[in-house]
């Protein structure tokens, strides 16, 4: 058997470690990725040299700001070495996003998703249109789309893309990698959404605190719930999950959730379900699939003049995923919570009741209250988790495969 020499080894990590720098800081100077990622000079000067002759970074020049002296040499990922095209599942649309390897974007559109119950063999189909149509708008040929990264809400496989339960089709799985071949030879990955807000949320507080930051939990309010917990790894990187929060048990035997169990988190705090008790629904009935915030925004300003049941729904919300928050402290550590989705429009409502149900365990009463923050623009915080994720998954793939190929003829030492 064939194995890569060490020295081999070695050198694709530091090379991933320098397009990681890159992408996290831009365009650096040579000394600056010296500095950054503690390689010396001369193993930087191998690999960018390597890198560039591979068409994978550029250099630009950069006069000095006092117009006198030699011109600073940057180095940045080449725009065009190669593409990626997120796709953004939501309960309304779809969205499209074609970004190139600098992370720049390029193009974007979004699709309404019909409510038609044809389900996920439709789905699919609409799919590859829009990704058709986006490398149509932008003349790109189709070999030069090195990614598709897509995200959902619901439970994805944690190795391959496939989307084994969503609040869109229920338990009707869907593989996206085997329903994209053999039309396309990019490779495909699915993420949760809330996974990738926790991603997004991570990197930018590790970009503050450094290696203070310890862990941090994201919690999505919407039609649905979902949550994503990030915490520093062993090594370098973040260890990133999102439990099956929003159809964990509240309480045994209540209301009926749109996953078919009873007593969901969700089926007290998804806008459905507030939408049942503020109605006075009965907890059995089957909830709406689909509910206008419009609708929601009426309850909640009845809630703000005072109306008891309306009021009493938010409460309700808010004890449930309190309680389900103190849960997750309790498995964990004590982290912040980051509070993101259209549900925070009705933060307000839900504090009392998120609190009490926070404080009524152990873990809170003897390490006091988590720091809460309500995070707005969710929906930015799901592309920049998509570009973190997708882009450092290509920087490894062209480190791995592509210039292999042209070290290899150079200096490959192979022992078996
Ligand atoms: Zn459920």
């Amino acid at each position: 058997m064939l194995t890569k020499s060490s020295t081999e080894l070695v050198r694709q990590r530091n090379s991933v470690l320098v397009l990681s720098v890159l992408r996290r800081h831009g365009a650096l100077a040579h000394t600056e990725i010296s500095d950054s990622t503690g390689l010396s000079s001369a193993t930087i000067s191998a690999i960018t040299t390597e890198l560039e002759k591979a068409q994978v970074i550029e250099k630009s020049e950069q006069q000095p700001a006092s117009g006198r002296g030699r011109p600073r040499v940057l180095l940045r990922q080449r725009r065009d070495c190669g593409y990626l095209i997120v796709v953004i599942i939501s309960s309304d649309a779809v969205q499209y996003s074609l970004v190139d390897y600098a992370g720049k974007l390029i193009d974007r559109f979004s699709e309404e998703r019909s409510h038609d119950p044809a389900g996920a063999v439709r789905f699919v189909a609409a799919v590859r249109a829009g990704l058709l149509r986006i490398l149509d708008r932008s003349k790109i040929s189709q070999e030069k789309v090195l990614l598709i990264s897509i995200s959902s809400k619901g439970l994805v496989n944690s190795t391959e893309p496939v989307l084994v339960w969503s609040p869109i089709f229920g338990s009707e799985q869907i593989d996206f990698e085997s329903a994209l071949r053999p039309e396309w030879q990019a490779k495909v990955i699915l993420d949760n959404e809330t996974l990738l807000v926790a991603a997004a949320l991570g990197a930018r507080e590790e970009m503050v605190k450094g290696a203070d930051f310890r862990s941090l939990a994201a919690l999505s309010l919407g039609h649905s719930v979902g949550l994503g917990i990030v915490r520093r790894g062993n090594q370098t990187g973040q260890e990133i999950s999102a439990p099956n929060f929003g159809h964990m048990l509240h309480m045994a035997n209540g209301g009926l959730c749109r996953c078919g169990t009873r007593g969901c988190i969700e089926a007290y705090a998804g806008f459905y379900a507030i939408l049942r008790s503020a109605f006075e629904v009965p907890l059995d009935t089957i909830p709406a699939k689909f509910v206008p915030v419009a609708e929601l925004d009426k309850i909640a300003a009845k809630a703000r003049q005072g109306h008891r049941v309306p009021a009493f729904a938010f409460r309700q919300a808010g004890l449930a995923l309190g309680n389900g928050l103190s849960r997750m402290l309790s498995l964990t550590e004590r982290m912040p919570i980051a509070i993101t989705g259209p549900g925070t429009r009705y933060y307000d409502l839900l504090r009392q009741g998120i609190e009490e149900g926070l404080g009524q365990s152990h873990i809170v009463r003897m390490e006091g209250m988590p720091e809460i923050r309500v995070v707005a623009d969710e929906q930015i915080l799901v592309f920049e988790g998509h570009l973190n994720r997708a882009l450092s998954v290509i920087d490894e793939d062209i480190v791995l495969s592509g210039v292999q190929g042209i070290q290899a003829s150079a200096t490959v030492q192979e022992s078996g």
